[in-house]
């Protein structure tokens, strides 16, 4: 049988996946099982922020698995010691770090954090989640339920209880009583299409926060490890959150998830765990990525990178008004809105089959989330085959 045949016998069909099998790639190069080279516009969701087989990021991983893979959270871990201190030291703030294995898995930790923080706060408990419609912020029971957005509360009831929708940043203040727990939100909306909050709200609801002492959750899944250009969109925010929760881009592609918080009292032992989280593979990943990172921003190039690349699509949306009515986002969380949800996915189809890949976000957002080390070649040659699509779409 084939890939594509055992797929269909042995996986659960979960993913409406493309007819497309990639077996190799270097940076922002993927070359699929025909031979056929493509430009990669999406990094895996924003995952591989290093670009595919980052040299020095597999050398490491290497060394350590010549040596130690896992041995379990029991004992002292060198690695996740040392990246928690990088990523501590990178966000600026005063916070210590619980290592996971996915996004989902770090916003599992940041509510229990809330909830226990609520629950030490008096008399009366706080339980309650505040977050967007339009959210996302993973797929466990819980965080499917902390997701704004019905279509996704269909099946798997009964649900944990205490997750409240604000319609948008302007709603929050309202629903905010004396059993509110936190407040959960995206500073840019991911998957609801790329959509960045207005910083003044932010900074307000941020201060609002602060004095009625209810803790903030920043879910930087996807913002986070420098997508916008600062290691997190929380600094570029200019905002102070409790809790901050990272995993995409932070490990490169290997599985991971961290919840930051600056309430380094409210878990103790036996609270919370993960069998798999902060292991000797997985941090020494993020150590690597995290280095790699710092170095191209202190250089100026991630901010090159970012200028070029925003250019670059400012053009492409000029030059198809027709398509796209604007573009939006924040460094390299990008996307321009397609005038609708059909043209969108022809848009799709004929940028793979013209070599360069991007995502869908929302209904009608075209999104890109290249890997932070893309060349302005790539980004060039990226944009050449866009144009190429775009004039099969137009035609
Ligand atoms: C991707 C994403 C998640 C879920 O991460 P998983 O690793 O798939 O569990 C949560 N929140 C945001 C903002 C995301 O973009």
């Amino acid at each position: 049988m084939n890939i594509q045949e055992l797929d269909k016998k042995y996986v659960l069909p979960t993913y409406a996946r493309a007819d497309v099998e990639f077996v190799s790639g270097k940076n922002a190069r993927l070359t699929d099982a025909n031979g056929k080279n493509y430009i990669d516009f999406t990094s895996g969701i924003a995952v591989t922020s290093v670009g595919h087989a980052n040299e020095r990021v597999n050398a490491a991983i290497c060394k350590q698995l010549s040596n130690i893979t896992h041995i379990s959270n029991l004992y002292h871990i060198g690695p996740q010691a040392k990246a928690a201190q990088k990523i501590v030291e990178a966000s600026g703030y005063d916070m210590k770090c619980f290592f996971a294995n996915s996004g989902a898995e770090a916003n599992e930790g940041a509510i229990k954090i809330a909830r226990k923080h609520g629950e030490r706060d008096g008399a009366i408990k706080r339980y309650k989640i505040i977050t967007l419609q339009h959210s996302f912020h993973g797929r466990t029971i819980t965080t499917v339920k902390a997701t704004g957005q019905e279509a996704m509360h269909n099946y798997f009831g009964p649900f944990p209880d205490g997750f409240v929708y604000a319609d948008t940043i302007d709603d929050i203040a309202g629903l905010l009583d004396d059993h509110t727990a936190a407040v959960m939100i995206e500073l840019i909306q991911g998957e609801g299409g790329v959509q960045p909050q207005d910083k003044a709200k932010v900074q307000a609801l941020a201060k609002l926060l602060k004095d009625k002492e209810v803790p903030l959750i920043v879910d930087e899944v996807q913002t986070g490890a420098y997508r916008t250009g600062e290691f997190s969109a929380s600094q570029l925010y200019g905002i102070d959150p409790e809790i901050i929760t990272l995993a995409k881009g932070v490990g490169g592609g290997v599985p991971v998830g961290v919840v930051m918080t600056s309430l380094k009292e409210v878990l103790g032992a036996g609270d919370h765990g993960s069998t798999f989280g902060g292991n000797y593979l997985s941090t020494t990943a993020i150590c690597e990525v995290v280095d790699i990172l710092n170095e191209i921003k202190e250089s100026g190039e991630l901010n090159a990178t970012i200028e070029y690349f925003n250019a670059a699509l400012e053009k492409f949306c000029e030059a198809h008004k027709e398509t796209f009515t604007s573009k939006v986002g924040i460094g390299l969380m990008c996307g321009l809105r397609a005038k609708d949800a059909d043209t969108l996915t022809k848009v799709l189809n004929a940028a793979r089959e013209n070599g360069v890949m991007v995502l869908k976000a929302g209904r009608n957002t075209l999104r890109f989330l290249p890997a932070l080390t893309i060349s302005n070649q790539e980004i060039d040659e990226g944009f050449s085959a866009l144009e190429k699509a775009l004039a099969i779409v137009e035609k």
